[in-house]
C-alpha cells in the first residue's frame, strides 16, 4: 500500500481562528496496531480552540480536532478487532481534522447500526463527557439536584438529558431565552438566564427551593466558577469541567472551608477512558442510547471544512446550540 493524500486542517501557529488553514498532507500506510479512516464528519470542540490558542501548549503545526468517525479502509499489523469496512468513532487524540486518517486500533469505538456516522462524530467527545460526569464524577440518582451551565451547549444538553434519566432534578443556566427554552424541551426544571442575573447563586438556590444543590457542573469557568460555588450545599461537589469563558484564576482552598465543607474536582476525559475497557463501556452506551433513541443530539450546525474558522468564530461568540459538526 502507498501513501495517499488527504486535506487536513492545519494549526499552523497558535492564534486566532484566522490561522487556520486546509492543506494537502501525505498519510503513510497505517503502521502496527494502527487503522486508515476515511473521515465521514469531525466534531468541534471546546479543546481545539485551547489547542489553537496556545491555552493547552503543543508544538505547532499541527492538524486539529479530536474528535470524528468514518469507515474503516486499511488495517495494520496486529490488528485483529477491526476490520476494513467497519464504521468507527473516536473522541481523544489530536488530527482528526481531515479527510483520511491513521488511528491506533485500540481508541476506536464500533458504531452500532442503524446510528448515522455524523451523529456518531458528534456524540464521542462530549458525550462521554456527560456520561462520566453524572456517573464517575458524581453518582448521579433519584433526587439529586444538579446545577448545569450552559445548558443548550453541547456537553450541556447532554448532562440535562442524563441527570433527568437518572431521576436527579437540574437547574438549568443559558444566555438566552431561546436557549432556555431548549434546556427545558429536554426536561430541565428550571431554568435562569446568567447574562440577565446580579445575583446568580441566589437565582439557582431560589429555584431550588431554597436550598444549594448538590452537585455543579461548570465548563463556563471564569465567568460562573463563584457562583457555582455560592450554589452548593454544604458538602457539595463543585466540578469545573472546563472554561468556555476564560480559565478560573488560582483559588484559595480555604473557601471551601468557609462555604460549608466544599469539595472541588477539575476532571478530564482522558482520566475518565484510560483503559480500553472504560473507553468502550463509555462509549458504546452513549452510541447505544443515541442509537435506540433514549438520547437526543441536536447538530446546531454543519461546515465544510475549509469554512472551519466560522465554525469556531460561531461557538466562541455563544451563537451555537448543541454540537457543530466539520464535513471534510
Ligand atoms: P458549548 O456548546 O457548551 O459552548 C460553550 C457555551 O458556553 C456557549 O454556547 C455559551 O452558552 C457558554 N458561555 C458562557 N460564557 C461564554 C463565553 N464567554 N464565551 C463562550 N461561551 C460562553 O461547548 P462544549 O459543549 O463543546 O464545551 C463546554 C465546556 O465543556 C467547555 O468548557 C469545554 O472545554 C468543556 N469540556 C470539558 C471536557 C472535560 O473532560 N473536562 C470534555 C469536553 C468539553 P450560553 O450562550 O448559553 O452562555
Amino acid at each position: 500500500m502507498t501513501s495517499t493524500t488527504a486535506r487536513a486542517l492545519v494549526v499552523p501557529r497558535n492564534g486566532d481562528s484566522s490561522v487556520l488553514e486546509v492543506q494537502d498532507v501525505e498519510v503513510s500506510p497505517p503502521g502496527a496496531g494502527e487503522v486508515q479512516v476515511e473521515v465521514a464528519a469531525v466534531g468541534v470542540n471546546f479543546i481545539d480552540v485551547y489547542q489553537r490558542q496556545g491555552v493547552y501548549p503543543l508544538p505547532t503545526p499541527f492538524v486539529s480536532c479530536s474528535e470524528g468517525a468514518g469507515t474503516v479502509t486499511a488495517v495494520g499489523s496486529g490488528v485483529t478487532d477491526v476490520a476494513v469496512g467497519d464504521r468507527v468513532a473516536w473522541g481523544s487524540g489530536l488530527g482528526a481534522g481531515a479527510t483520511v486518517v491513521n488511528r491506533a486500533a485500540d481508541t476506536l469505538v464500533p458504531v452500532p447500526d442503524g446510528l448515522d456516522l455524523d451523529v456518531a462524530a458528534a456524540a464521542m467527545l462530549q458525550g462521554m463527557t456527560a456520561h462520566y460526569l453524572v456517573n464517575s464524577t458524581y453518582a448521579v440518582g433519584p433526587g439529586t439536584t444538579a446545577l448545569v451551565h450552559a445548558a443548550a451547549g453541547g456537553v450541556g444538553q447532554l448532562l440535562v438529558q442524563m441527570v433527568k434519566a437518572k431521576g436527579g432534578r437540574v437547574v438549568a443556566t443559558a444566555g438566552s431565552p431561546d436557549k432556555l427554552e431548549i434546556a427545558r424541551r429536554l426536561g430541565a426544571d428550571a431554568v435562569v438566564n446568567y447574562r440577565e442575573s446580579d445575583d446568580l447563586a441566589a437565582q439557582v438556590r431560589d429555584a431550588n427551593g431554597g436550598n444549594g444543590v448538590d452537585v455543579a457542573y461548570d465548563g463556563v469557568g471564569k465567568a460562573t466558577f463563584d457562583a457555582s460555588l455560592a450554589s452548593l450545599r454544604p458538602r457539595g461537589l463543585m466540578v469545573l469541567f472546563g472554561g468556555a469563558s476564560g480559565q478560573v484564576p488560582p483559588f484559595d482552598i480555604q473557601r471551601l472551608n468557609a462555604l460549608g465543607s466544599l469539595f472541588l474536582t477539575r476532571p478530564t476525559l482522558g482520566s475518565y477512558t484510560a483503559t480500553r475497557e472504560e473507553l468502550l463501556e463509555r462509549g458504546t452506551s452513549v452510541l447505544r442510547d443515541l442509537a435506540a433513541g433514549r438520547l437526543a443530539l441536536e447538530v446546531g450546525g454543519r461546515y465544510p471544512l475549509a469554512d472551519a474558522a466560522a465554525a469556531y468564530d460561531d461557538l466562541e461568540a455563544r451563537r451555537t446550540t448543541g454540537k457543530l459538526l466539520l464535513v471534510p
